[in-house]
């Protein structure tokens, strides 16, 4: 056995179920709220109550005027009308807001009062000003007859004093504050918040807003997992960015355990070189780690401890991985330090369009984007595996996959759980195979309000989401082998052709490469192959690309050939970063990467239209926008040519 089977059988202590890995934090720290301080009513903002607080005092404090008008007797003017108003004598007073009235309203008489102004003694009611009007000899007329109690907001009709206005448990926001303030409610008892120190290590790792080295990697860990503390009722403290190196990591840890009610660190989890985490989390206190390993996926290299009292997570490096076991596992412990309730979820159930495939054995979460289908909800798996942080912004949510199935069968109800609290229902579903040159399309449908989900399915998997009902258009890009020609001979029944743009398909190299500069296609790719060590990159099977490759191969099978990636960057990337010597991409890419270029044809990218969806205004403006002369514009400056029909 090599030492790097050896390592890999030993990565984890022990890999626990999910359940008996929450079960265990949980016994080694029954998390609860951290204890209480008080802070004025400002900075109670996104703070979480503490206490029940009741009311000091009445509100309104005292019977107040709702209206600007008369303080009368109700009684003394029973009997006014329009035809016969009723006289009532003036008092010289006027009462304002702030000032206390200084005379009693006798029989058949009536004070002025603004709206807000304290009522005086003998008052019942209010007469608003428009019912009124002022004599020249000091008094005032009544037309309307008033009714006991009408203008008037007696005390403690808002809040009794003693009435409970704020439960503890509740998450303060505007409107508990402007109730606590009418109050006169100055401090709030909150909960404090726990402080959640961050640490991501690697050696790879930089901080987003600096220069990359050619090997770095923007940490994404630790901005993720801070704005996900704060979501969560905790207070983020940031320790950067630590190299693999035991002595600062050591040092930091100590620091930040001791600084902090919580540690959370990412990457490093595993048993592997260059992994030391989970063996100083141990130097931290007792009683260390008590799960490593969990039957997750993504998430399984997680490591949950507490020290001296204190939980220390250690999340794996991949961000998704990172935020799933976070928001599984330890965003309920950060809540309840916080004094917050559990998270209210939401879900809704949804048709899996295919087959969710599964291992045995590990729970696993799966991102899916929500579209309408003709039966209600569709669920489309959006993984891109466990390094694709983009697939949680596509998402709407995640379907869970039983440890125990090793798949979710095609046409299968699951239930998903929402990220967030409601489900974007897109304008127009685009289920194809993608091109920057959309992009155009998308921003120029967002300007006249339309969203648009774009789904990355392939060609051939747009065409059968169209087939569905799933989407309302699928961009394609294939190639008919037998007629030659693009596209059309692939439409479906109830689907029709929408010109898109031509893309210009070459080989691509590093410029100055003798092999490859100023030949032809098939003298390039000649020149390639008489070199043993010229290595290419293919592309994934079913890509209309690789049907180019393959016809320029005429069946050789040159170093390189099983380097198969999924998109026209990575076959750019990978020329430019010098892991292949050519490869065949769109000019563009060729362009992005500064990459010499030998053209080979145009590649026809249009739109699978499904005809019965037409009519939809956000389909119809779509394919307005296609002719749209800016738009052209906008997708020529990409370096496509649109089409002329
Ligand atoms: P590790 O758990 O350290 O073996 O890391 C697993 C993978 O996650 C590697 O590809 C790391 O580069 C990546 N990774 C680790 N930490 C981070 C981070 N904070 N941000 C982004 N990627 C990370
Ligand atoms: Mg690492």
């Amino acid at each position: 056995m090599t030492k790097a089977a050896a390592t890999a059988q030993t990565q984890f202590l022990t890999v626990v179920s999910r359940d008996e890995a929450v079960a265990r934090f949980a016994a080694a720290y029954p998390a609860m709220p951290l204890g209480t301080e008080y802070v004025s009513l400002d900075d109670a903002f996104g703070r979480v109550a503490a206490a029940h607080l009741r009311s000091p005092s009445d509100v309104p404090p005292f019977d107040r005027s709702v209206v600007d008008g008369y303080a009368v007797r109700a009684g003394d003017a029973a009997a006014a009308s329009e035809a016969a108003p009723v006289e009532l004598a003036l008092n010289p007073e006027h009462i304002h807001c702030g000032h206390l009235p200084r005379s009693e309203v006798t029989a058949a008489s009536a004070t002025a009062i603004a709206t807000g102004g304290p009522v005086p003694r003998g008052a019942d009611a209010v007469v608003m000003i428009e019912h009124t009007t002022v004599g020249s000899d000091g008094t005032v007329a009544i037309r309307k007859p008033p009714l006991p109690g009408q203008g008037i907001a007696f005390a403690g009709s808002d809040i009794a004093a003693g009435e409970t206005v704020l439960r503890a448990g509740t998450l303060v926001d505007a409107r508990e504050i402007g109730l606590l303030a009418a109050c006169g409610i100055g401090e709030v008892p909150v909960h404090r918040r726990p402080r959640i120190g961050i640490l991501s290590t690697g050696d790879e790792l930089v901080v987003a807003g600096s220069p990359r080295p050619a090997a770095g990697i923007y940490d994404t860990n630790a901005p993720i997992v801070a704005a996900a503390v704060r979501e969560n009722g905790g207070e983020a403290v940031r320790y950067g960015v630590i190299k693999d190196d035991p002595d600062a990591l050591r040092t930091a840890m100590r620091r930040a355990h001791a600084e902090c009610d919580m540690l959370i660190l990412s990457g490093g989890t595993s048993k592997g070189e260059g992994d030391h985490t989970y063996r100083l989390v141990g130097d931290l206190g007792a009683p260390g780690l008590v799960v490593h390993g969990v039957a997750l996926k993504p998430g399984k290299p997680l490591g949950l401890a507490v020290c001296d009292g204190k939980p220390v997570v250690l999340l794996p490096g991949f961000p998704t991985s990172a935020m799933y076991t976070f928001h599984d596992i330890v965003a309920p412990v950060v809540r309840r330090m916080a004094g917050l309730p559990a998270r209210a979820e939401t879900t809704v159930a949804a048709t899996l369009p295919q087959r969710v495939p599964s291992d045995i054995g590990r729970t696993e979460y799966v991102s899916v984007a929500l579209t309408e289908g003709a039966e209600g909800l569709v669920a489309h798996p959006v993984s891109k595996g466990s390094g694709a942080i983009s697939s949680f912004v596509q998402a709407d949510g995640f379907v869970t996959v039983p440890a125990l199935a090793d798949a979710l069968p095609e046409g299968a109800r699951a239930e998903v759980r929402l990220f967030g609290a409601d489900i974007r229902s897109p304008d127009l579903v685009i289920a194809g195979s993608h091109c920057t040159g959309l992009d155009v399309l998308v921003g120029a449908l967002a300007e006249l309000g339309f969203t648009a989900r774009v789904l990355a399915t392939g060609s051939l998997g747009g065409l059968q989401a169209a087939q569905r009902g799933e989407c309302d258009i699928a961009p394609i890009h294939l190639l008919h082998p037998q007629k030659g020609t693009y596209n059309a001979p692939w439409l479906g029944e109830g689907q029709e052709l929408a010109s898109g743009w031509r893309r210009m398909q070459g080989l691509v190299h590093r410029k100055g490469d003798a092999r490859f500069e100023g030949r032809s296609v098939e003298e390039a790719v000649a020149a390639a192959n008489a070199d043993p060590s010229c290595l290419m990159v293919n592309r994934n099977q079913g890509a209309g690309t690789r049907l180019i490759i393959d016809k320029l191969l005429k069946g050789a099978r040159p170093a390189g050939y099983q380097n198969q990636p999924r998109s026209h960057n990575a076959v750019g990337a990978a020329v430019a970063q010098n892991r292949a010597d050519w490869g065949v991409a769109i000019e563009p890419v060729a362009k992005l990467y500064d990459l010499g270029f030998v053209p080979i044809g145009p590649e026809h990218y249009d739109f699978a239209v499904v005809s019965a969806r037409k009519a939809r205004p956000a389909v119809a403006a779509f394919l307005e926008l296609l002719k749209d002369p800016a738009v052209r514009v906008a997708v020529t400056a990409l370096g496509f040519e649109p089409s002329e029909e």
